[in-house]
C-alpha cells in the first residue's frame, strides 16, 4: 500500500471516546470494532505524542501482530518518522489518510484517545464529522482499579515514573510543583475520589466549551447489558446496522491503550470487573456528597443521554 500524496479530504464519519484513564475506553472500542463499518485504532493521540516516538515499537496490536508488523500501524510509524517535525494537527491528518487508504473513506473510525486535545483537533479539521461520547466509569469501581495498579506498578508513580511524567507533558512546570507528592498522594482512595470528581467536572465543562454534543455513556451499564447500549451508541453514531458483539473478532488496531487489552479470557466476553464490591478503601471519599451526587447522575440516571453543548 502506498500513502497518497495529499492528506484525505474525503468525508470521515470519526467517534472520539473520551473520558478519564481506566474508564473502560480500550473495551468499548474493541467491542465498536466488531460493528460492521467500524475500526477502532485505540489512542492515537498516545501514538502521536513527540516523547513517545524513541520507545521501542514492542507493543501488540489487537489485530494479533506486533506493531512492527501490523498492517496499520507499520506503515503509519513510517509515516510518522518521515513527518517527525509535524505538528499533532497535522500528524493526525495523515493518520486520517492512511485510514482511509487503507479501510475507506465510509468506514467510521474510533479514537479512544480520551482526551480533549483529541476533540479539539478533529473539531478543526474541516472533512471530519465528529461524535463524541463520554465514558464514565462509577468513582468506587475505578477508585479500586488505581489502587491497584498503584500497588502492583510502585515504580510507575515514582517521582520519575510515568505517572509524573504525563503531569509534566499535560500540565508543564505547573506538575514539578507536586511531582514529589506523587508516591504518597497516589497510594490514598481520597486523592483518586477528588480526582475523579475534579476530572469529570472539567471533562464536562471543556466539552460545553468547545460546543460538542455528546453522548453519555456508562462503564457500568454497557457491561451490563452490552447488546443493548451498543445499539444505542450505533444510533447515536449513525451507524444503522450493528452485530453481535464478538470481541475476539474485532477489527480494532489498538497498539496503546490498557495493557491488559490482550490477556488471557479478556477478548472472550464482556464482563463487569466487579472488584470493588468486596472492598472498603473506596468508602471514605464516597462520603464526599459531590462525589456521591455526580457519580449517581453521569453513571446511573443520565447515562445514554446527549450531553448539552
Ligand atoms: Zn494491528
Amino acid at each position: 500500500m502506498t500513502a497518497s500524496p495529499n492528506p484525505a479530504r474525503e468525508r470521515q464519519k470519526v467517534v472520539a471516546i473520551v473520558g478519564l484513564t481506566r474508564c473502560g475506553s480500550t473495551l468499548l472500542d474493541l467491542a465498536l470494532g466488531t460493528q460492521p463499518g467500524i475500526v477502532g485504532l485505540g489512542e492515537i493521540a498516545t501514538v502521536l505524542r513527540p516523547d513517545t516516538a524513541g520507545i521501542p515499537r514492542t507493543a501488540s496490536c489487537t489485530c494479533g501482530k506486533v506493531e512492527t508488523q501490523c498492517n496499520f500501524w507499520a506503515p503509519m510509524r513510517s509515516l510518522l518518522d518521515r513527518h517527525a517535525s509535524a505538528d499533532a494537527d497535522e500528524k493526525y491528518r495523515l493518520c486520517l489518510r492512511m485510514f482511509q487508504d487503507q479501510f475507506g473513506a465510509g468506514t467510521v473510525l474510533v479514537d479512544s484517545s480520551k482526551s480533549i486535545r483529541s476533540v479539539q483537533i478533529l473539531k478543526q479539521i474541516e472533512h471530519v464529522d465528529l461524535r463524541v461520547i463520554l465514558l464514565v466509569r462509577d468513582v468506587r469501581a475505578w477508585i479500586v482499579s488505581r489502587l491497584d495498579d498503584r500497588a502492583g506498578n510502585p515504580a510507575k508513580f515514582s517521582t520519575d515514573g510515568v505517572y509524573v511524567r504525563n503531569l509534566h507533558y499535560h500540565f508543564g512546570r505547573t506538575a514539578s510543583a507536586v511531582a514529589w507528592m506523587i508516591p504518597w498522594l497516589t497510594r490514598s482512595p481520597l486523592y483518586y475520589g477528588c480526582l475523579w470528581h475534579l476530572q469529570q467536572w472539567r471533562l464536562l465543562r471543556r466539552l460545553q466549551a468547545l460546543g460538542v454534543s455528546g453522548y453519555l455513556a456508562s462503564y457500568e451499564m454497557f457491561t451490563r447489558a452490552p447488546e443493548q447500549e451498543m445499539r444505542r451508541i450505533l444510533s447515536f453514531i449513525g451507524v444503522d446496522q450493528g452485530a453481535g458483539i464478538n470481541l475476539s473478532a474485532s477489527r480494532s488496531h489498538i497498539i496503546a491503550g490498557n495493557p491488559n487489552r490482550d490477556a488471557p479470557g479478556r477478548r472472550e466476553h464482556i464482563s463487569y470487573d466487579d472488584r470493588w464490591q468486596g472492598r472498603s478503601d473506596w468508602r471514605l471519599p464516597f462520603v464526599l456528597p459531590w462525589v456521591r451526587k455526580m457519580n449517581q447522575q453521569l453513571v446511573y440516571e443520565n447515562h445514554g443521554q446527549l450531553l448539552d453543548s
